[in-house]
């Protein structure tokens, strides 16, 4: 096999594009792709305020990087989620990727905010996860608003793309699949989101960031290993292996066909939360109930 591009070794063939390419033809490509991507969806345009929600994984450094070459003025967020040293080594992969990129990071403790994951955990007795992502959605929205961004983007993959949503067709969960898009206009008190890798699978992201040379945090959350979320990446794994472009079409033929439809369905109301004043479905949101439920612990 050759690099379609140039005739050298190629470092990676991908059977859902039928290409194979070089390192230095694959990192262009991926560069070019991905601002396709955003165009394609209309994402955002260099005169936005862009704020990455970086993890210290290899998808959110690796999309960071790309939107700096870009030439897209997009700052780092980073939420410290309290999980042990998984986090603080997390934190330290961020700032110093922060710091040889020369852009700016806003680091937000949620042990200051709320109180860390495991504590929430106990508390709600919801998964990890189901928590985790209520904290992230709403910190991230609060925080590109008080500091003026008006686009967060994050750096979900084809694979959690396609995950989720075979997760949510399996429970039929209507409301989810309603806004199941990589990018939501801003409303209501949320800022526009986006997710320019939604079309890179996680082995291209992986790839990327590797060639890159990009120090990114190997190791995995320790509550990911609970997550139901790799049991469905595993099961499209295996249907992929054996049918190999079948991830990227139930994704795509999903936006395409499906989404229209259940967008159309999804209604909800939203009022600004009594407390905070964020956009909440009910009178006070659900991350100011958690946080009166930890103040009413501790007293
Ligand atoms: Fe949060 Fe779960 Fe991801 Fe850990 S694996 S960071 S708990 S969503
Ligand atoms: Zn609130």
């Amino acid at each position: 096999m050759k690099c379609r591009i140039c005739g050298k070794k190629p470092v990676i063939y991908m059977p859902h594009h039928r290409l194979a390419l070089c390192k230095e033809d694959f990192i262009s490509w991926f560069e070019r792709y991905t601002d396709r991507t955003i165009k394609e969806f209309s994402m955002f345009s260099p005169e936005d305020r862009i704020l990455v929600a970086v993890s210290g994984g290899k998808d959110s450094l690796a999309l960071w990087h790309v939107l700096r070459k870009l030439g897209y003025e997009a700052d780092g967020f980073y939420l410290h989620l309290g999980i042990g040293g998984y986090s603080e080594r997390s934190r330290n992969k961020v700032e110093s990727f922060a710091k040889n990129l020369g852009a700016k990071v806003i680091v937000v403790d949620l042990r200051e905010e709320i109180a860390d994951i495991p504590q929430l955990e106990r508390l709600t007795s919801r998964e990890a996860c189901s928590v985790c992502g209520l904290v992230k959605r709403y910190n991230f929205n609060r925080v590109a608003k008080e500091h003026g961004y008006n686009v967060v983007v994050t750096g979900h993959n084809l694979d959690d793309e396609a995950s989720s949503l075979l997760a949510n067709v399996i429970n039929w969960n209507i409301k989810y699949l309603g806004r199941k898009f990589p990018v939501l206009e801003e409303e209501e008190g949320f800022v526009k989101k986006a997710k320019p890798f939604c079309k890179f699978s996680e082995k291209e992201t992986a790839l990327y960031a590797l060639l890159n040379g990009i120090d990114f945090i190997e190791e995995e959350c320790p509550f990911s290993e609970d997550a139901s979320s790799i049991f469905y990446k595993e099961i499209l794994n295996s249907i992929e292996e054996k049918f190999p472009g079948t991830k990227m079409r139930f994704y795509l033929e999903y936006l395409r066909k499906m989404y229209p439809r259940f967008r159309e369905e999804e209604e909800r109301t939203l009022q600004p939360c009594k407390v905070c004043g964020e956009p909440s479905p009910s009178e006070i949101c659900p991350v100011c109930r958690l946080k009166e439920r930890i103040a009413a612990k501790r007293t």
